[in-house]
């Protein structure tokens, strides 16, 4: 349980100063907590022996008074030291994690990881902020109170305060046993709950093929056999903490029968006073009450341990490394090529996606990338913008190896059109300008009315100030690409990097986007994955990609005199 409790410090780095004086001031709340019963113990003796008088009763009352302000002082310190530190460490986790996830390759972002992620800030995170980190005090408070009362029933006879110890060290016994059994059960009981929030992203996101394919049921099912599990995990999570949580009831109730049969017997042989019997009687309630309290704030902390395990994968997850201090754009220099390839092997898994794959561009020339599908056409893209990163051999950008810059610096030499767009909910104008924040209306408006969208911008509801997916202002698949082409024409980027683009719009917006494209792609250096040969005759350099090989290589005329695959891929696209 230290373990746990260390754990819980230990994530709250810079703010640890905080956390360890809100121990002090917990320390004198706790002793804080006791004082008013120590006063009445004492005024109560006053009054047994006949020593009280008028000023005694008096600095009684203001001492009892200022122990329950100092009291309520100090709790509320603590409270803003530790709850408002849990914000502040979570705040700045959330943003080292955004940063953390940001410097992943994309290969991290499987189905499975995207659970992950989802429950480490939607349930983890919440859930120790808001649970744990105010508890840290509490339980400091409570094994100090714990500690006064068993120093005080020694005061009263060395008896009571060994029966105390005794009862104490029973509390101890059962209670860890509670815990270790709890915190068997929180491991489980939150890989069920990641597995179902799996299944429910699963669902969610794949309803339109499931409702397509009528398979309601069998979804259904699977999402419904996720809930039965996670819930009959709580059920046996309920069914062996019951009895430990029962048997500390016990123990609390035997142990303070014990202590008042004890003092009684003691009273009656004449070995304590009258007084401290009716200061026994005043305690007595209260002797055991800390540290039974102490148990049941910690079972709620063994969930923590999990969420805590979780937190720490997350993180732990290899980011690409980012060492790089060169920049591309000192090195540029017209000499060397824009893009070399050279000896590129890669593979997703162990096996080989690329095999010794190498090649140039030049600034300002088309690269064209073709062949079956599954070949490794898009690997081969993805791998210059660094989603991954090669196995052997390198990639360099003007002369420079993608690993020695940094990936600020590559990102913002390379552009990239994807077939799949996606768009923020957010303003036209802000998804336009997230490409260069900088950029002035004036800019954004030109970027638009280069990627053909200015004109049905303009006729939706509040023109570039409309939110996207929200009132009606939802886009067509070709007007969603225009302004993510428009996005990448403000960006401005040396290198562009176009993926099947227009591959599933209809024939008026085909020719906008084409348009749009030409306009991005003036003076760019340009690699495309194209399916439609046409498009790709006045490429430069045309790239035949099979099983991860460059099959054949050379512009559109070589390559037909050759009569290879790529010429009988043109036949048969012109038949
Ligand atoms: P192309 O673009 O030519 O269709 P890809 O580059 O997409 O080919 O794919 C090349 C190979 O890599 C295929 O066998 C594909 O299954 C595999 N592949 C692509 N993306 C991934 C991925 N994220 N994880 C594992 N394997 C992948």
């Amino acid at each position: 349980m230290i373990k746990i409790l260390h754990r819980l410090i230990s994530i709250t780095g810079k703010y640890k100063g905080r956390i360890r004086a809100s121990y002090v001031t917990a320390f004198i709340k706790g002793i804080m907590m006791k004082v008013p019963l120590i006063l009445c113990f004492l005024t109560i003796s006053f009054f047994m022996n006949g020593t009280m008088d008028k000023s005694k009763c008096l600095y009684m009352g203001i001492a009892m008074v200022a122990s329950v302000i100092l009291e309520a002082v100090f709790e509320h310190i603590t409270n803003v030291l530790q709850s408002a530190t849990g914000y502040m460490v979570f705040a700045d986790m959330r943003l080292r994690l955004g940063d953390h996830l940001r410097k992943l390759p994309m290969g991290y972002f499987t189905e499975g990881n995207i659970g992950k992620i989802n429950s480490v800030l939607a349930t983890d995170m919440v859930f120790i902020e808001e649970n744990c980190m105010g508890v840290l005090s509490e339980l400091v408070t409570f094994m100090i109170s714990q500690g006064l009362m068993v120093v005080m029933m020694f005061v009263m006879d060395f008896r009571i305060g060994l029966l105390s110890l005794l009862v104490v060290a029973v509390f101890i016994i059962i209670g860890n046993l509670m815990l270790k059994n709890t915190l068997m059960h929180s491991v489980n009981k939150q890989e069920y709950s990641e597995a179902l929030t799996e299944e429910v992203l699963d669902f969610a996101e794949g309803i339109g093929i499931i409702k397509s394919y009528n398979m309601l049921g069998e979804k259904s099912k699977k999402l419904t056999d996720e809930f039965e599990k996670s819930c009959k995990e709580s059920i046996a999570f309920e069914k062996d903490y019951t009895p430990w949580s029962r048997a500390l009831n016990l123990t609390f109730g035997i142990g303070t029968s014990l202590v008042l049969a004890v003092s009684a017997y003691l009273y009656n042989s004449g070995s304590i006073t009258a007084e401290y019997m009716v200061g026994m009687a005043l305690f007595l309630f209260d002797v055991f009450v800390s540290i039974k309290a102490y148990y049941s704030q910690m079972a709620r902390l063994t969930v923590t341990s999990a969420s805590l395990d979780r937190i720490e994968e997350v993180f732990k997850a290899r980011e690409l490394e980012d060492r790089g201090n060169d920049s591309i754009a000192s090195a540029a220099n017209n000499d060397i090529p824009e893009i070399e390839y050279d000896n590129v092997t890669f593979g997703y898994t162990e096996k080989d996606v690329l095999k010794n794959v190498s090649f140039k561009v030049n600034k300002n020339e088309m690269l064209a990338l073709v062949g079956p599908s599954g070949g490794g056409k898009s690997t081969i893209a993805s791998l210059l913008a660094r989603f991954w990163d090669v196995r052997s051999g390198s990639i360099k950008i003007c002369g420079k190896n993608i690993k020695d810059v940094s990936i600020g610096n590559l990102m913002d030499r390379i552009s990239m059109v994807f077939q799949r767009v996606y768009l923020f909910q957010d303003t036209v104008y802000n998804n336009i300008a997230m490409a260069r924040p900088d950029a002035t209306r004036e800019e954004v408006e030109a970027a638009a009315k280069k990627a053909r969208c200015y004109d049905f911008i303009m006729q939706l509801p509040d023109g570039f100030d409309t939110v996207i997916g929200e009132g009606g202002a939802s886009l067509s698949g070709g007007e969603q690409q225009r302004i993510s082409i428009a996005r990448c024409i403000l960006k401005d980027a040396p290198i562009v990097i176009l993926d099947e683009a227009t591959a599933s719009v209809d024939a008026d917006n085909e020719r906008a986007i084409q348009e749009a494209i030409s306009e991005l792609c003036k003076d760019k250096t340009l690699m495309v994955i194209a399916h439609r040969l046409k498009t790709i005759k006045d490429a430069d350099k045309i790239l035949v990609i099979s099983d991860g090989r460059i099959k054949e290589e050379g512009n559109h005329t070589d390559l037909m005199e050759k009569n290879g695959t790529y010429a009988h891929m043109v036949k048969l696209q012109s038949a």
